[in-house]
Order: structure tokens, then C-alpha cells, then sequence
């Protein structure tokens, strides 16, 4: 497992806040406005040259929509200039067109990430609440693989979905895509504590991903549930296999990333957050040194100490290779180091007696 107290694996930009959606989940509660405090483009390429100066992190565009910035090609082309291997991660609006898919690909963009959270037209676009996104989706997808531009497609589990999510597999199978990553509900934002699963529910989607990774032609990786890191260990012990596509892959280059562990996140406003799931700050871009943020201050230093945790994920043999969502400890309980709410596992006496 890599030592993450130096270094990010992961960095997410959410480049702005403007977004032409309107999704029921939106962590960002985005609107179709640029925020006026923005990062400029001059803030922009010197953000990028931090995150160079951090190591090899993988640089992820986010938003809202990226492509609400007149200035995002220039701003990707820079973070790839600098050798940052860079996705980006678009709304499905009008403004994909195939020639801003065309232009990732020439630029050098590594992959793009389209969200696909309903099997069909009427699920999926109740989800993001603009008529025609399914249809935009599944064109995004298919013009990119038509021009040989790698893609991933993220799918938010709800309980509306839920029993839907083998009809999304079939389509992100079809699609080519090279992964599916499949966020778990975090209530911040506009997402709704209703709309969540419960954590028997969590474990049966569990159980479909694993069962789905061990035939899937893509990878398959979850956001904010951490403890699917926990499932699939159990798994391989039971089994004694190493099931094809989830390790060496996705699942363990993914150990022992949490929030602030091993990912860090820039809001539009250069807000240091240790997840765009956790809107807490350690401070910003703008007047602090994005290096010494990660590394030293004491949100980001606690939540990469383990022996922090509290209730059952602090006497968990698997605190270290998942830690549980830190995000969603947050959300749920107003304290970012409590326990999972959302996970069924009971640790071990031995280990909790030793912890
Ligand atoms: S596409 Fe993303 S940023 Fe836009 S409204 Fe939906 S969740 Fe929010
Ligand atoms: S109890 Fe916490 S650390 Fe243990 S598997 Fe569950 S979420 Fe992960």
C-alpha cells in the first residue's frame, strides 16, 4: 500500500460550477452561472504547476461542466504540457459536441468521464432532470470510441436505481468504455438522505460488482464506499482467487485512498477540501501553499491517521485498506473521523481488543 502523507495519487479541479443540468444529486449544487470568485486562467496554470511540483498525481477535471469555461482547452492542454496525466469529465449538454470531443483527443486528454445513471431516456433524465441527456450520453460515448478517445462511465447508486444498475452494465459494457466507476450517495449538496441505500442494500450492490468484475471487460472501481475494498478482500479469502480486471488493477492501486488520503480536491474558488464530498477547508489556493496543506495541516493529517477513527472503523482490521467513507461520516453525523453509517461488517474481537 503506498504511503500517501507526501503526496496525492489523485487531484480533482472542479474547474466551476456552472453546469447546464440540473442533477437531483448534485454534490456541487451546481447552476448554469460562472461563480464571479473563479479561479482566473492565470490562477488556473499556477494551480496546475503546484499539482505538478506535488509529484505524478492523476489530474481530473471536474465541474459542474468544464466545458462552461471558454478557457478549459488551454487550461487541460497546460496541465498535460506539464506531463500530468489529465481526464476531464463533461456534462452531456449541447456544448459536447463532437468537435470538443475531437479536441480532447488532439490536445492529449487521457480519458473522459460522461455520468449514465438510468438504463433508458426516461430513468436517466429524470436523474438529471434535462430531457435529451440520455440520448447525449450514449452519442458522447459512442463519438469518443469512434475517434479512439479512451472513456469512463460514472453511475451515482441510488435507491432508485439500484435494481437497475446490471441493465447500466450491459450499456457501459457496449459502450467500450475502460471503466466504470460507481459513486455511492454522499448528502451533501442536493443529494437527499432518503434517496440513499441502506447498508444491506450496499452490500448487495457489492456483490453484483464483484460478480459483474469477474466477466467485465472494463475495470469496475466504486467512489465513497470504501468498504467494497473490504467486501472484495473477504471475497478473495473465501475463494482463494484473484477474480480478472480488480486486482492488480482498479481495487489495488485504489487502497487506501480516502479523503484526504491519497486525494485531494480544488473547488472553483481554489478551496483546499480533502474530497468534493467533504466540504471542509484547509485553506486555498490562492494564499496557501497547496504542498503544506496536504501534508501538514491537521484536517488532512487526521484524516490519513487511521488510529483517529472512531467507533467500529477505529477497531477494524480493515481500517488501513479502507477506513470507510470519510465523506459520508461527515454528512451523516457532523463528524468526519465517526464511523461508516453504511456498512454491515462487524470487526473482529482480536483485532478490536489490540486497536
Ligand atoms: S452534471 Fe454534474 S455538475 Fe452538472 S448538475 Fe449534474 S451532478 Fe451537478
Ligand atoms: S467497519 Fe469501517 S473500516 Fe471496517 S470495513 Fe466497515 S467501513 Fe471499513
Amino acid at each position: 500500500m503506498q504511503n500517501f502523507d507526501k503526496a496525492p495519487f489523485l487531484v480533482i479541479w472542479e474547474v466551476t460550477q456552472a453546469c447546464d443540468l440540473a442533477c437531483a444529486h448534485c454534490r456541487a449544487r451546481a447552476v448554469q452561472w460562472r461563480h464571479p470568485s473563479e479561479l482566473s486562467t492565470a490562477e488556473g496554470f499556477r494551480l496546475l504547476e503546484n499539482v505538478k511540483a506535488l509529484g505524478n498525481p492523476l489530474m481530473v477535471f471536474t465541474g459542474g461542466d468544464p466545458l462552461k469555461r471558454p478557457d478549459v482547452f488551454a487550461l487541460l492542454e497546460r496541465s498535460i504540457q506539464l506531463g500530468l496525466r489529465t481526464t476531464v469529465t463533461p456534462s452531456a449538454t449541447p456544448l459536447l459536441t463532437p468537435k470538443a470531443i475531437a479536441d480532447f483527443q488532439r490536445i492529449g486528454v487521457a480519458r473522459m468521464a460522461i455520468s449514465l445513471d438510468g438504463p433508458d431516456a426516461k430513468s436517466h433524465d429524470g436523474f438529471r432532470r434535462v430531457p435529451g441527456s440520455f440520448a447525449r450520453t450514449l452519442f458522447a460515448l459512442e463519438e469518443a470510441r469512434r475517434i479512439g478517445l479512451e472513456t469512463q462511465v460514472n453511475t451515482t447508486v441510488t435507491r432508485h436505481n439500484r435494481l437497475r444498475m446490471p441493465e447500466i452494465a450491459e450499456i457501459v459494457e457496449r459502450s467500450g468504455a475502460r471503466l466504470w466507476s460507481v459513486f455511492f450517495l454522499v448528502t451533501t449538496g442536493r443529494a437527499l438522505v432518503e434517496d440513499d441505500l441502506t447498508a444491506d442494500d450496499y452490500e448487495k450492490v457489492f456483490v453484483l460488482l464483484y460478480e459483474l468484475s469477474t466477466r467485465a471487460s472494463c475495470d469496475i472501481k466504486t467512489t465513497e464506499a470504501q468498504h467494497y475494498r473490504r467486501f472484495v478482500a473477504q471475497e478473495r479469502k473465501f475463494e482463494k482467487t484473484t477474480p480478472r480486471n480488480l486486482v492488480p488493477n482498479t481495487i489495488s492501486r485504489q487502497a487506501g485512498i480516502n479523503d484526504g488520503k491519497g486525494l485531494l480536491f480544488i473547488s472553483h474558488t481554489g478551496e483546499i477540501y480533502p474530497s468534493g464530498f467533504l466540504p471542509l477547508s484547509a485553506g486555498n489556493v490562492r494564499c496557501d501553499s497547496l504542498a503544506d496543506v496536504y501534508r501538514y495541516s491537521s484536517l488532512f493529517r487526521g484524516l490519513r491517521d487511521s488510529s483517529q477513527l472512531k467507533g467500529k472503523c477505529g477497531r477494524c482490521e480493515y481500517c488501513n485498506v479502507c477506513g470507510g467513507s470519510r465523506s459520508r461520516a461527515y454528512a451523516l453525523t457532523g463528524d468526519y473521523l465517526a464511523e461508516e453509517q453504511r456498512c454491515v461488517h462487524t470487526p473482529t474481537e482480536a483485532y478490536a481488543k489490540m486497536a
